[in-house]
C-alpha cells in the first residue's frame, strides 16, 4: 500500500499548430487509502489527470509516483491501477462473470479456481450473484454498474480510478449507489481518485475534494473546509449550491459600497482587506436572514423586496433585491427554514451577519478573508 503522488505535472496536446495545456502543473498527494475526488467544469482537464494516473495517456512534464515507484513509463497493464469508466465498457459477447474473471485471467497466474472464489465473492459483495452468467445486454444500467465496478474490485488493485460511474443512472439509483461505493469503498481501504461534476457526490464522497479549473489545480482539502474557506471566487462559487451569493462593488476606508449599499467592515475583516480597492463580498445562502422587523445589527440590516419564493417543504429558497432600479437578476439567495412564510413582492429585513461574509480581491479573485 502506498501514496500516489502527482508532482508537477503537465499535459501538452498538439494540435496543429497549436498546442493545448489541458493540465498544468497539478501536484497533489493523494494518502494510501483515502478518497480523493476532482471536480471542476467540463474541460478543465480532469479526465486528463486520470487517463495519466492510469497510462492511457502520456505525460509531457513532471512526476506521477506510487509510492516510490515512478508510473511515467510503465504500462498501464503493469500499474495497479484499476479503472471504471462512466461508459463501463463491459465486453457485450461475455457474460457478466467473464466480464469479471477475464482481467486477472490475463494478467495473473492464479489457478482458474483462484479466480472463480475471487468472483464469487465479490459478485456476492456487490450484490450480483444471480445475474454472472447473463451478457450486459441483459442487465439494466445500474446491474451493468455494478458489474464493472466488480471487474475493479476483483483485480484487488493499490488504486482505484472512476471516471463519473454513476452518471448514466437515473437519480435514485444514483444515491444508492452513491452510498454503498463509499461504504465499499471504506471496507476495502483502496486509494481512489473519483472524477465526477456532480456536487453533491464531492461533497459527500470524498475525503478531500481537488477543485480543478482550466488545467490548474485551485485547492485540495476537505469538503468542508472548501465550504468554509474557499481559497478564490473559482472554488466559493463552484463548492454549494444555490451557489455562494457575491456583490460587487469596492472597499472605501473599512466599509465595503456597492451602487445599492454601504457595509461596514469589522476590524479584523478591513486589516485583511486594507491593500485592496475593488472587492467582491459573498456570502452563503444560508447565512442571508430573513426577518420579520430590524435586529440588533442595523448597520447589516437591509431593505429587500422578495421577488421570487420557491417553496422546498423544509425550506424556502428566497430571492431577493434590494431597492431601487430593477436589474432583472435577483440581488441576493436566500435560504430559509419552511415554516418561515414570505410572500412574493414582500418587503423583509435582510441580515447579512458580517461574520458569515468573505472577501475577495476583485482583480485577482484570491480570497482576502
Ligand atoms: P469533461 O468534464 O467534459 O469530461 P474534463 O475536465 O474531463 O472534461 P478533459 O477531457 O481532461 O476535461 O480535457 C481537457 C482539455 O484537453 C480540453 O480542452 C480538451 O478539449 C483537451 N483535450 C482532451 N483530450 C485531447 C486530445 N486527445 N487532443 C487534443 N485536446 C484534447
Amino acid at each position: 500500500m502506498a501514496d500516489l503522488t502527482l508532482d508537477a505535472v503537465t499535459k501538452v496536446f498538439e494540435d496543429g499548430e497549436d498546442e493545448i495545456v489541458a493540465v498544468d502543473d497539478v501536484s497533489v498527494e493523494i494518502r494510501d487509502g483515502e478518497f480523493l475526488v476532482l471536480v471542476g467544469p467540463s474541460g478543465c482537464g480532469k479526465s486528463t489527470t486520470l487517463r495519466m494516473i492510469a497510462g492511457l495517456e502520456t505525460i509531457t512534464d513532471g512526476e506521477i509516483r506510487l509510492g516510490d515507484d515512478v508510473l511515467n513509463d510503465v504500462r498501464t497493464q503493469d500499474r495497479d491501477i484499476a479503472m471504471v469508466f462512466q461508459s463501463y465498457a463491459l465486453y457485450p459477447h461475455l457474460s457478466a462473470r467473464r466480464n469479471m474473471s477475464f482481467g486477472l485471467e490475463e494478467s495473473t497466474d492464479l489457478s482458474q479456481t483462484d479466480i472463480d472464489e475471487r468472483v464469487t465473492e465479490v459478485a456476492s459483495m456487490m450484490g450480483i450473484s444471480d445475474l454472472l452468467d447473463r451478457k450486459p445486454g441483459q442487465l439494466s444500467g445500474g446491474q451493468q454498474q455494478r458489474v464493472a465496478l466488480g471487474r475493479a474490485i476483483v483485480r484487488d488493485p493499490e488504486v482505484f480510478l472512476m471516471d463519473e460511474p454513476l452518471s448514466n443512472l437515473d437519480a435514485k439509483l444514483r444515491a444508492e449507489m452513491r452510498t454503498e461505493l463509499q461504504q465499499l469503498q471504506h471496507q476495502l481501504d483502496v486509494t481512489t481518485v473519483y472524477v465526477t461534476h456532480d456536487q453533491t457526490e464531492a461533497m459527500t464522497m470524498s475525503d478531500r475534494i481537488a477543485v480543478m479549473n482550466d488545467g490548474r489545480l485551485q485547492q485540495v482539502g476537505p469538503p468542508l473546509e472548501l465550504y468554509h474557506e474557499p481559497t478564490n471566487l473559482f472554488v466559493a462559487e463552484f463548492i454549494g449550491e444555490p451557489s455562494m451569493n457575491f456583490l460587487s462593488g469596492r472597499r472605501e476606508g473599512s466599509s465595503f459600497v456597492t451602487d445599492r449599499i454601504e457595509y461596514p467592515f469589522s476590524e479584523t475583516v478591513a486589516d485583511a482587506v486594507e491593500d485592496a480597492e475593488d472587492v467582491i463580498v459573498g456570502i452563503r445562502p444560508e447565512d442571508v436572514a430573513i426577518r420579520d422587523e430590524a435586529g440588533d445589527d442595523p448597520a447589516h440590516e437591509f431593505e429587500m423586496t422578495a421577488t421570487v419564493v420557491e417553496p422546498m417543504g423544509n425550506e424556502n429558497v428566497v430571492h431577493l433585491e434590494f431597492p431601487g432600479e430593477t436589474t432583472g437578476t435577483e440581488d441576493l439567495v436566500a435560504i430559509t427554514e419552511g415554516m418561515r412564510e414570505v410572500g412574493e413582492n414582500e418587503s423583509v429585513t435582510v441580515h447579512l451577519p458580517e461574520e458569515t461574509i468573505h472577501v475577495f480581491d476583485t482583480a485577482t479573485g484570491e480570497a482576502l478573508h
